[in-house]
């Protein structure tokens, strides 16, 4: 390119909002741009009714463009370079934009927001189309252009720009509320975490731990995951729940076979607690019907029954391959995949029951003082807030 792009236009998703969500959709998305984009000093945010521009002021396009790409709320986006909103500015501009020297075919594609502005679209259009032609060897395609040079004349300023970047789509993280999310360090929860992200609910997330049953190196894996998702909505609080003594508690107090069902009441019941500590609305896992025992409809009733929050399960009826797929889309697939071992898989009895009844549930429970070992895993529950790019107590490589 002959000319550095100064700007990104930003197209807003879900444009159904109307009047004060359409305000709050674009104050957050802003706001979320801003932490997102913090690292690098003097951009400008400018928000229109149906645009927003950020003004690089001198920062390097491809970093900031990765972190936009990340952003829910974007339907897509531009590089953009700003002119003054006069024809020969933006005839200047396209000039400078192209390398004309290297022959490709086109489309122009111009829209007048302001009407006021004294030339039309089309016009637009064939006057910039005209000055190409005559100046090159490049040719027009109207239907697969090998370049397509959007121009935007608004009020204040013409944008042009050759580039249409997907966004992330969704809302901005926030607008949707909290939930506290069940994270551990499997396939299913760091997706489920990313939509409803997506859904623009702002997460927390609860992890079970059951050293020394389970490693230090699992614990990591979590927390890596954590640092993977983080980027979605800027950082992300993780609460690591000491779970041992309650979890030998069941094996104690209950046979095998509920020991699974049982240790998920609990997690439900710490998980609930936790959330209306912190504010959240929501509980939110990565279950999915049928993939494993205690995730049959049985199972997820006598679980759901402890709490009375509204449980979130954004992947409850994908496949296990449409779940892998986004897994890969975000890029969590791998650490996912690790073999550190959860404290569900170590203590997975051989023969685990497929359609618990509550009844039974709560029969065992009655045998010990749960209750208080609930509230003690809430007391001493650990909080770590991961911010994106920021490296762990211990060194990531040796994960990989
Ligand atoms: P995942 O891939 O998310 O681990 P999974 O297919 O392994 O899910 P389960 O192990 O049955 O399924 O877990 C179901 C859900 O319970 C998980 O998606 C997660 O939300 C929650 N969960 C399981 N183990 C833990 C844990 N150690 N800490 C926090 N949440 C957990
Ligand atoms: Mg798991």
């Amino acid at each position: 390119m002959a000319y550095h792009y100064d700007h990104i236009l930003i197209r807003y998703g879900e444009l159904s909002l109307k009047g004060k969500n359409r305000k709050n959709f674009i104050q957050k998305l802003k706001d979320n741009l801003k932490k997102a984009l913090a690292g690098f000093k003097d951009l400008e945010f400018v928000t229109e009714y149906d645009r927003m521009y950020i003004y690089l002021h001198g920062h390097e396009l491809e970093p900031v463009c990765a972190i936009v790409g990340k952003v829910f709320g974007i339907s897509s986006f531009s590089p953009a370079i700003k002119v003054e909103p006069t024809m020969e500015d933006i005839l200047g501009g396209v000039e400078h934009l192209l390398d004309l020297g290297t022959p490709k075919t086109f489309k122009v594609q111009a829209r007048r927001h302001d009407k006021m502005f004294p030339v039309n679209s089309d016009t637009i259009n064939r006057t910039v189309a005209s000055m190409i032609l005559k100046g090159s060897d490049w040719k027009v395609d109207v239907h697969t252009p090998d370049v397509l040079i959007m121009i935007e004349v608004r009020q204040d300023a013409a944008y042009i720009m050759t580039d249409k970047i997907p966004g992330a789509g969704g809302f901005p993280v926030g607008i949707g509320g909290r939930a506290m999310v069940l994270l551990s360090g499997g396939i299913d929860s760091p997706v489920a975490s990313y939509l409803m992200m997506k859904r623009g609910v702002h997460i927390e997330a609860v992890h079970f731990a059951a050293p020394p049953y389970t490693s230090a190196d699992a614990r990591e894996k979590v927390l890596s995951l954590a640092r993977l998702i983080a980027p979605y909505q800027g950082d992300l609080v993780v609460h690591v729940v000491p779970f041992t003594t309650l979890q030998l508690a069941i094996y104690q107090y209950a046979p095998e076979s509920y020991a699974i069902t049982l240790m998920r009441r609990m997690m439900m019941r710490i998980a609930t607690g936790l959330a209306k500590e912190r504010h959240c609305l929501a509980v939110g896992t990565g279950e999915s019907v049928g993939q494993v025992a205690s995730q049959t409809l049985e199972s997820m009733y006598v679980i759901n029954n402890v709490t009375t929050m509204p449980i979130l399960r954004p992947v409850v009826c994908m496949d296990k391959v449409e779940i892998i797929n986004i897994a890969r889309h975000i890029g969590t697939y791998e650490t996912s995949i690790l073999p550190f071992e959860d404290c569900c898989t170590i203590f997975t009895p051989k023969a685990p029951v497929t359609k618990p009844k509550l009844d039974k549930c709560e029969e065992y429970e009655a045998r010990w003082d749960w209750q208080t070992m609930v509230d003690d895993c809430i007391k001493m529950v650990e909080t770590i807030r991961v911010q994106p790019g920021q490296s762990l107590q211990k060194d990531e490589e040796d994960l990989f």
